[in-house]
């Protein structure tokens, strides 16, 4: 009975939907599928007939996840969400969108306060007792950005020769943990809570370093008006995921089919947002992982 009056309530949705969102075709918004079936019990079924969803994101990171103008956030991991969303009937108006800062993300999925999280979001198997990950979807690498006029790093095995500058990254994140083996000392490190503090302490002097994700920081650069530079090469790997419940592999599944079967709306969600930084090259989507 309730996959019957599911399937009504999405389909009578989707329609008004469909006609509001008027997406898909020239890639400006994700296509906001009509009829979709679901399952009961499954999460794809609920949020279908709730025809709403919730989902972290970054606020600060220009290219992934913004906080635009208009109060809702801009960036691919935005468009990444809503792909996911408009294949359960739910246009992107419909998003109630919330700041899931790197300390957070795990907390939010594990206390429901969020459907998802699409928020430069590492997969690692730290994380993963506590939540699954859906893609990868993309892959990033840590890297340093520095003062144009800085000559000093050039890459993260300067960073102890240089023991009076100070390297800032954010609480909770896969960076600040991999940056300190090439510390001096942990005196060398400032954490914020996003990454926004450290590009503004970056740029006032506070600290001399900033590091995080390629992807992140070029978009600071970008925006920079050249003040600030990348040094170095990537030196690890972070392929980015979707955090959703542990143990909910249906709609982990759901997600990894959904994005394979709109590659060209992720294409076009990657020309639109993070493709316009200088310095990025338009990805392929990654194989997916198995979800567990
Ligand atoms: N991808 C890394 C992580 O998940 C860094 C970016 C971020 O903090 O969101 O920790």
């Amino acid at each position: 009975m309730r996959f019957t009056r599911t399937k009504a309530i999405v389909a009578a949705t989707g329609l008004a939907l469909s006609l509001a969102a008027c997406g898909g075709d020239d890639g400006s918004e994700p296509e906001v599928v009509t009829d979709a079936e679901f399952e009961a019990g499954t999460t794809m079924a609920e949020l279908a007939e709730a025809g709403s969803m919730t989902v972290g994101t970054k606020f600060d990171q220009p290219g992934f996840g913004l906080l635009g103008l208009e109060d809702t956030p801009e960036g691919f991991d935005v468009e990444v969400a809503k792909i996911i969303a408009g294949a359960m009937g739910i246009a992107p108006e419909d998003i109630e969108w919330k700041q899931a800062t790197s300390d957070i993300r795990e907390q939010v999925i594990e206390d429901g306060e969020v459907d998802m999280v699409v928020a430069t979001y590492t997969i690692n198997e730290e994380r993963a007792q506590r939540i699954t990950f859906a893609g990868p979807y993309y892959e990033a690498g840590q890297q340093l950005m520095v003062n144009a006029d800085n000559d000093s790093i050039n890459g993260p095995e300067d960073i102890a020769d240089n023991p009076d500058m100070k390297v800032c990254s954010v609480t909770g994140s896969t960076p600040s943990e991999q940056i300190r083996e090439y510390l001096a000392s942990d005196d060398q490190l400032v954490l914020f809570d996003i990454y926004d503090k450290c590009k503004d302490a970056l740029g006032n002097g506070q600290v001399d370093i900033v590091t995080t994700d390629n992807v992140i920081l070029l978009g600071y650069v970008d925006g920079s008006d050249g003040e600030f530079k990348l040094v170095g090469e990537q030196f690890t790997e972070e392929p980015y995921g979707i955090g959703i419940e542990k143990g909910d592999v249906e709609f982990c599944e759901f997600i990894n089919e959904t994005l394979a079967d709109n590659e060209d709306a992720y294409v076009a969600a990657w020309e639109a947002t993070a493709g316009e930084v200088e310095g990025t090259e338009t990805p392929e989507l990654p194989e997916p992982a198995p979800c567990v």
